[in-house]
């Protein structure tokens, strides 16, 4: 439930009703918004008595929420999260490109690589140093050594870098050196990384389960902001189907439907959906075209010789080309990647 204050509401009638809320058994949430403070009722079982807190001083209406997830949900904040990394800011109008390799293999590979697409124009330069690989044979990263080369790539660049958070034990150590928290897929039910991530100051990516519905994904994104954590990104890399044409299906719906139901940014991830490169860029077209408001893109300088997904990585040259279609896209249908005409 929802409880909405008045525009004229003052200081005090917000904590009194904080405190009301409190003193039933429930956590009260409290929304800053444009122009008028609403608060969560958060933890309750079963439906709230709204007589409770209407005649309160201060209180204009009591909405009930109906989504099982609420502080995600554009019933709870309509208006549009803008994650802030640095100066760059995600969501509400902004397009927001990330790119690098699938792994961090080596300082000059980053470094390569790291200039090729900041030219190219991304913005946040990616690279696993912990790889959740389906085989425990596979090149598993190279752990902290990777993320002092990340810390290296941002100083040589001035790009803010993301990287994957595996398990809590290594969580820590990622957030010291990382700009942006990456949940891969395969940990988007993680609990207990989930409420780690919930008391992190760094912005957290969740990427959506490899058969993870909407609502599961939503409820991973809810762990994290009931921990106090705002600054959360959603990122679609495509859902397990029958397909073989691709590696995953990209799940285009999916992310017209999170923009909608939503209010923080949603990010497409083109090349674990698509698994081969000759995808890349049209489902990076689709994905921008459909609402998403950015890109996290596999790029390596030289693919043939990537330690893991080369098939996958596109070459820097593609990746221009990329950034060239994707933002004149963007560009066409900019208003409706602001808040303005999402829900419609
Ligand atoms: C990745 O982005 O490096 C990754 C491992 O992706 P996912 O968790 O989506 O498989
Ligand atoms: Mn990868």
């Amino acid at each position: 439930m929802l409880v909405v204050m008045s525009q004229r509401a003052t200081a005090e009638e917000v904590d009194a009703v904080v405190a009301a809320i409190e003193g039933k058994g429930y956590t009260a949430r409290p929304i800053p918004g444009g122009e008028r403070v609403a608060i969560g009722v958060l933890r309750n079982q079963g439906a709230v008595d709204a007589s409770h807190f209407l005649g309160l001083p201060g209180v204009k209406e009591v909405i009930p929420v109906t989504r099982p997830y609420k502080l995600v949900s554009r019933e709870f904040q309509p208006e549009d999260t803008v994650v802030r990394v640095g100066d760059i800011s995600i969501g509400n109008g902004h397009l927001t490109l990330i790119a690098g390799p699938c792994a961090v293999e080596s300082e000059a590979q980053c470094l390569k690589t790291a200039q090729m697409v900041k030219r190219a124009g991304a913005h946040i330069f990616r690279g696993g140093a912990f790889k959740p690989r389906t085989s425990p044979y596979s090149f598993q990263g190279l752990g902290e050594e990777g993320l002092k080369i990340l810390d290296k790539v941002r100083e040589a660049t001035g790009m803010p870098v993301i990287t994957e958070a595996l398990d809590t034990e290594t969580f820590s150590l990622v957030e010291d050196y990382t700009d942006v928290i990456q949940v891969g897929a395969r940990n988007m039910q993680n609990f207990s990384l989930l409420r780690r991530a919930g008391r992190s100051k760094k912005p957290v990516l969740v990427k959506r389960g490899l058969s993870a519905t909407i609502d599961e994904w939503l409820m991973a994104a809810e762990y994290i902001l009931e921990g106090g954590n705002t600054q959360v990104m959603l990122c679609e890399r495509g859902v397990r189907t029958f397909a073989h044409h691709s590696r995953n299906t990209l799940d285009l719906s999916a992310v017209a439907a999170v923009c909608k139901e939503s209010h923080l940014p949603v990010i497409v991830d083109p090349s674990h959906a698509a698994g081969r490169r000759d995808q890349v860029i049209p489902l990076s077209r689709a994905g921008i075209a459909v609402g998403a408001h950015g890109l996290m893109v596999e790029v390596h300088h030289n693919p043939e010789e990537a330690l893991s997904d080369g098939a996958q990585s596109l070459y820097p040259e593609q990746f221009e080309t990329l950034c060239q279609e994707v933002r004149a896209i963007f560009d066409v249908f900019r208003p409706s990647h602001s808040e303005k005409q999402r829900g419609t």
